[in-house]
């Protein structure tokens, strides 16, 4: 018998009419108290063998809908190998076609992160000698929010990820970093370790990631719009951070993210900052020129557009830090798709390519560090 769930962390779904495999009604739920919707994330039962097309009726009405256009959904048997599978959208809905091998069978917008994989990442991360670890404080959902130290050099670098939780992307990138940032062995990690202390804030929100949410906290609050403002009541996974950063100061700031639309990896600067000066603007030339030469899933030609000169969002993180601290600050961001410059058919980009690219920032990072 064909079932449909997704009340389980993470999940997102409203399943509308399961009674004909070759049509299946799907919508996406939006986030809690905000309108934002495009993630999605379901189990299917009792399939196997049957050719499927699930439908999401209302994926026109998402908040990003240019991320329909070259889409294939992500699937998944056991939440570890993703791959994707055929889908089109007709201007309308998005109809996700696969004959599923097995009886159970997950279906999401990109490679799923529960926020039980993030705890048990955190568990492995609290093991690693390297690594200092504290809880900053909770979510309003009552989540304890992690954060990570390494090295004791005078920069201090920040690496944030998954301020918005249907980017999952920076989980999986995550996953790549804090292991090889806490490795003994390894030459870059060492060097970064010696020259600067690195902070780290894994998963800036968990509410939003285990309620099923695109952008949002439990208050319906987008923490990339929160940084000047943030306060305890709508937006304490940002006020906490900023405290120690504030407590810190910051010398380097790499937000992790994931956009919807382009189809390629790309670091958007903040040029907008009114403290940007050429000093900032040849750091990030520097990184992104390193960062061009390493690796093969980087590129520079798309990307977001410039911000006019002062003109920048100072509630967004990464302009917010750029201008009060003066530093190297960028938003990394990372296709749900796949990257054109590099394309893998099978998987598009996939979690494995994430840890990987995150190798790639750490050399990085450790070559500008003196
Ligand atoms: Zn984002």
């Amino acid at each position: 018998m064909l079932n449909i769930s997704s009340d389980f962390d993470h999940g997102n779904i409203d399943c509308l009419d399961v009674s004909d495999p070759a049509n299946i009604r799907l919508a996406i739920k939006k986030d809690g108290l905000a309108a934002f919707y495009q993630w999605f994330y379901f189990r299917v039962d009792g399939a196997a063998g049957q050719p499927l097309a699930m439908v999401i009726e209302n994926a026109s009405g998402a908040s990003y809908v240019d991320g329909w256009n070259n889409y294939r959904a992500a699937a998944s048997y056991d939440g570890e190998d993703w791959f994707r599978v055929d889908t089109t959208y007709d201007g309308k809905a998005l109809t996700i076609r696969h004959t599923p091998d097995k009886d159970e069978i997950f279906y999401a917008y990109f490679a799923a992160y529960p926020t039980t994989r993030y705890r048990a990442f955190v568990e492995q991360m609290k093991s690693l000698s390297l690594l200092q670890h504290e809880v900053v404080g909770e979510t309003l959902d009552g989540q304890t929010i992690d954060y990570f130290r390494a090295g004791d050099g005078p920069k201090q670098f920040w690496v944030i990820a998954r301020q918005h939780p249907g980017e999952t992307m920076g989980s999986w990138w995550m996953e790549g970093f804090l292991p090889m940032l806490a490795d003994e062995n390894d030459a870059a990690a060492r060097r970064l370790r010696e020259n600067a202390t690195v902070h780290v804030v894994p998963c800036m929100n968990l509410d939003g990631a285990r309620r099923g949410h695109l952008r949002t906290n439990a208050a319906g609050q987008d923490l990339n719009r929160a940084w000047r403002y943030a306060s305890m009541e709508k937006s304490p996974e940002v006020y906490l951070v900023r405290e120690r950063m504030r407590a810190s100061g910051v010398d380097f700031f790499l937000d992790v993210h994931g956009d919807e639309a382009i189809p390629n990896n790309f670091l958007d600067q903040t040029e907008g900052a009114p403290s940007w000066n050429d000093e900032m603007a040849a750091a990030f030339e520097r990184f992104s020129s390193l960062l061009l030469k390493k690796s093969r899933d980087f590129q520079t030609r798309d990307g977001y557009p410039q911000d006019k000169p002062g003109e920048a969002n100072l509630d967004i993180a990464n302009n917010y830090v750029a201008d009060v601290w003066g530093c190297l600050s960028m938003t990394l961001e990372m296709p749900f798709k796949d990257a054109n410059v590099n394309p893998d058919p099978v998987r598009g980009w996939s979690p494995e390519r994430c840890r990987n690219f995150a190798r790639e920032h750490l050399e990085v990072m450790a070559e500008i560090v003196r």
